[in-house]
């Protein structure tokens, strides 16, 4: 375990200097590339892992970070990496006949400089974010390192495992916009297991949560208001005001967040409008999202959304567009029992666990658990509990490097009990 357990840790570091954000994962995809090929995987990447891609950032923007991409030792084609088909899949299948296994990591950082705390542990052993205002806020630096871990297990073992194994570094978790675009391409296609987690989520620190529930359905959602602009004091009676329509409507919408039948969330993230103070504001743009329990309080606030929007329009004399740019469903597994069965297995090898912890907040892994069950598989998700030196989405966020371990373990025990080898 020791060869694996230091892979990881160096790996986690190493990711965590060249954080990207999503769609952006161009250097991470090349190095995971990297390693995978030169572990013998069989790798997809590419326009052939995605289907329809939301959300996704501008050309502009798609080509400037393509400059700065480092290409050294790469002798494969990068071409589609650099139009943000981001992330890969690897492939490979042991001698012996048995299950399909799958196993989804998500790669992507978030839009946040990294703290200069002297007292931080990236900042104190130099392994913090290279990259300005991108970091690994959100530890999935420490899941692309389990992942790698776990591919070099798989290789270093495959003649004694049984089974195929198809590992999937999933790009743009952040505001949900990757699992939709891979599970769409097939990704979890002949599969009879599909294994996630994410690292953190309050989580009790050295516990393992076994069977998660509570994945909120969501959709991000921006919204622009076309209105016309004018003279303030000469002419205000001409312009059509797009920040007033802006304002109202953020008001409006967070009053609709009232269920009975499960919980509902909405949020406006971001309003921006206007250019100076004596101009009736033209055009305004809001970053919103709502979240459902379940699908029918999402799809009603959705519809209560669409109303707003074309109500306001009308009443301010604005034209509007509504745009998604990320979506997630809710996911909770058919099989119980099957959940329950691991985790009785694992607390028998000495995991402290907890059951069905509730995650109470959006992962497009629901795509991939759903489909998975959908087409005849069986999916779990998994919380790895450990102490957080600062909270998710935080400047400051990091997490015990001794979580990787266990997180490492659990995978390759997981594997040994579905092959009835524990
Ligand atoms: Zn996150
Ligand atoms: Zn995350």
């Amino acid at each position: 375990m020791e060869k694996y357990i230091e892979n990881a840790i160096a790996n986690r570091r190493f990711f965590r200097q060249i954080a990207e954000t999503g769609f952006l994962e161009m250097q991470t995809t090349i190095e995971i590339i990297k390693q995978l090929k030169n572990m013998g995987f069989n790798v997809k990447y590419g326009k052939s892992i995605h289907s329809k891609r939301l959300g996704v950032p501008s050309n502009e923007e798609l080509k400037n970070h393509s400059k700065h991409i480092l290409l050294d030792d790469v002798d494969f084609d990068t071409s589609e990496i650099f139009e943000g088909y981001t992330g890969c899949i690897a492939e490979m299948v042991s001698p012996e006949k048995g299950p399909s296994f799958g196993f989804r990591f998500d790669i992507d950082a978030l839009p946040i400089h990294e703290t200069e705390n002297i007292d931080h542990i990236p900042n104190k052993l130099s392994f913090r974010s290279k990259n300005e205002n991108t970091c690994h806020a959100c530890g999935h630096d420490g899941h692309i390192a389990i992942g790698l871990s776990l591919c070099k297990y798989i290789a270093d073992n495959i003649d004694n495992l049984s089974g195929a194994f198809r590992i999937i570094f999933q790009p743009a978790e952040e505001e949900v916009r990757g699992g939709k675009s891979i599970d769409g391409a097939g990704a979890t296609d002949n599969l009879d297991y599909m294994i996630s987690s994410h690292i953190g989520l309050n989580q009790p620190d050295s516990t393992i949560g076994v069977g998660s529930i509570g994945f909120l359905a969501t959709k991000k959602i921006d919204i622009t208001f076309y209105g016309i602009s004018s003279h303030a004091a000469a002419n205000p009676q001409l312009g059509r005001n797009a920040l007033l329509g802006a304002a109202s409507l953020a008001l409006t919408l967070h009053s609709f967040a009232q269920y009975s039948n499960g919980m509902a969330r909405i949020n406006v993230g971001t309003l921006h409008s206007g250019n100076a103070r004596n101009i009736i504001a033209q055009n305004s743009y809001m970053q919103v999202e709502i979240r459902g329990e379940n699908e029918i309080i999402l799809n009603d606030l959705y519809d209560k959304l669409n109303n707003a929007v074309k109500g306001t329009a009308i009443s301010y004399g604005l034209e509007y567009k509504i745009e998604i740019v990320g979506e997630a469903i809710c996911f909770e597994t058919k099989y119980p029992e099957f959940t329950k069965y691991i985790n009785s297995k694992l607390n028998e090898i000495g995991f402290k666990t907890t059951l069905n912890p509730r995650l109470n907040a959006s992962e497009d892994v629901s795509y991939l658990l759903k489909s998975t069950e959908d087409k005849g598989g069986k999916s779990i998700h998994f919380l790895l509990g450990t102490t957080l030196k600062a909270p998710h989405h935080n400047e400051a966020f990091d997490y015990d490097e001794e979580v990787l371990t266990r997180g490492l373990n659990l995978y390759i025990k997981t594997i040994h009990i579905l092959l009835n080898k524990i």
